[in-house]
C-alpha cells in the first residue's frame, strides 16, 4: 500500500544568532542521557510531528550526541518550533515550501 503525505517545510527564523560562536564555544548541553556521549551544538533539519502533521524545521539549533545521534533542544527553541507550528496550522501562514513524500506500510 502506498500513500502520500504532504508536509510543510519552514525555516527557523533565528536571526541575530552568531554562527561563528557555535563551533569553538563550549557546548551548553549536558552529556547524552541515553548513552552518556558528548553532545555538541549543531544546526539540523528536524522533523516536527504533532497531531498527525509533519513540519520540517530547517536549520534548527540543537544539541546532537556524537555517539548515538540523539537530538536535544533548548526550551526557547522548542517554544519557537511550537509557535511556527501554530503559525502554519492555526494561523494559515504560508510555509516556505510544501513537499510530497512517498510513504509505505509494512
Ligand atoms: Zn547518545
Amino acid at each position: 500500500m502506498l500513500q502520500f503525505l504532504s508536509l510543510m517545510l519552514l525555516d527557523d527564523e533565528s536571526k541575530g544568532y552568531d554562527n561563528a560562536c557555535v563551533s569553538g564555544a563550549m557546548t551548553p548541553f549536558a552529556d547524552c542521557t541515553f548513552c552518556g556521549g558528548p553532545v555538541e551544538e549543531r544546526r539540523v533539519d528536524y522533523d516536527y510531528r504533532r497531531k498527525g502533521r509533519l513540519l520540517i524545521m530547517k536549520n534548527v539549533l540543537a544539541g546532537v550526541c556524537r555517539q548515538c545521534g540523539e537530538k536535544y533542544f533548548k526550551p526557547d527553541v522548542l517554544k519557537r518550533m511550537d509557535q511556527r507550528y501554530h503559525d502554519i496550522v492555526d494561523r494559515n501562514q504560508k510555509p516556505e515550501a510544501v513537499v510530497e513524500i512517498p510513504a509505505v506500510s509494512f
